[in-house]
């Protein structure tokens, strides 16, 4: 049986703090007819401009994702993306009044639960499912090298291997089969990870006003200053971030391995999984 694509069942509002202005932003979520996809509108803005999220709109990968131009963005999208992509939702638009969506708890908890609480409806045609059909990569050599590759598969599983020489984190890796429980349980609540000096530094440059020690697993010099939600947080966050990058593309199946990736190299993938299938070598399903 195919699957339907999804829209959520009515609109949901949440307000919050973005993480690198530190202003308060107020966003809605509204149900969209099928094959919209998923589009992201500046309220804030004359006649709202509206962005579809494709990789062809990434306006910068720094720090996060983030769609738009010269003129105007939205940043920040990758935690709501990893929430659409993990329970499934194929088309809706996100309103938001300012250039960065709420951080909520750094996680994607905080867009999973708005989702849940709107609820989801099955719509009147089938998803549209990217098959990975031949391994496709990206690397950055750069020592230590990092590397991403998709590889055929069933279904979608995600696996990352995180590497550190700091001793509260160590090497870390994971792997998960996406489904929305696998979602849930094990990935929705993983928050970001920042380091101690780190987090200094970006507040002496403006930015990361809206973080407080909550919204990221801190990392101080000889261990986690706060308490973590999961053993390997970080590594499970890393996978979390894949996932709402890859949802450039739509709901992906295959294997998708990360090794020390990060925004840029989640961003280089699409658009090379996107050229791969404008080269006819992919089917949408
Ligand atoms: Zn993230």
């Amino acid at each position: 049986m195919k699957k339907m694509q999804q829209t959520i069942k009515e609109e949901v509002f949440a307000r919050g703090q973005a993480l690198h202005s530190g202003k308060t932003v107020e966003m809605r979520l509204l149900p969209q007819p099928v094959n919209t996809g998923i589009r992201f509108s500046r309220s804030d803005l004359p006649d709202k401009p509206v962005v579809e999220a494709k990789p062809e709109n990434v306006f910068d990968t720094v720090k996060s994702m983030s769609l738009g131009n010269s003129k105007w963005h939205i940043q920040t999208i990758e935690h709501l993306m990893a929430a659409l992509h993990g329970l499934g939702v194929d088309n809706l638009l996100v309103e938001v009044n300012g250039e960065e969506l709420p951080l909520g708890d750094g996680s994607a908890w905080f867009f999973t639960e708005l989702i849940l609480k709107a609820g989801l409806v099955s719509q009147e045609a089938p998803r549209r499912i990217i098959k990975i059909t031949k391994p496709i990569w990206v690397e950055d050599r750069k020592e230590p090298r990092s590397y991403l590759l998709a590889l055929p598969g069933e279904g979608l599983r995600v696996s990352y291997c995180f590497t550190s020489d700091h001793q509260a984190t160590g090497d870390q890796f994971c792997q998960y089969v996406i489904t929305p429980e696998t979602f849930q349980q094990h990935l929705a609540r993983a928050r970001t990870i920042a380091f101690e000096n780190e987090l200094a530094f970006l507040r002496e440059q403006g930015l990361a006003l809206g973080g407080s020690i909550e919204e990221a697993v801190v990392v101080g010099e000889t261990g986690y200053l706060n308490e973590l939600r999961y053993p390997n947080e970080i590594v499970r966050h890393k996978v979390l971030d894949i996932l709402g990058d890859l949802y450039l593309l739509g709901p992906v199946e295959g294997q998708i391995i990360g090794v020390r990736s990060g925004h840029k190299m989640d961003y280089e993938l699409t658009l090379k999984i996107k050229r791969a299938m404008e080269g006819g070598n992919y089917s949408g399903d």
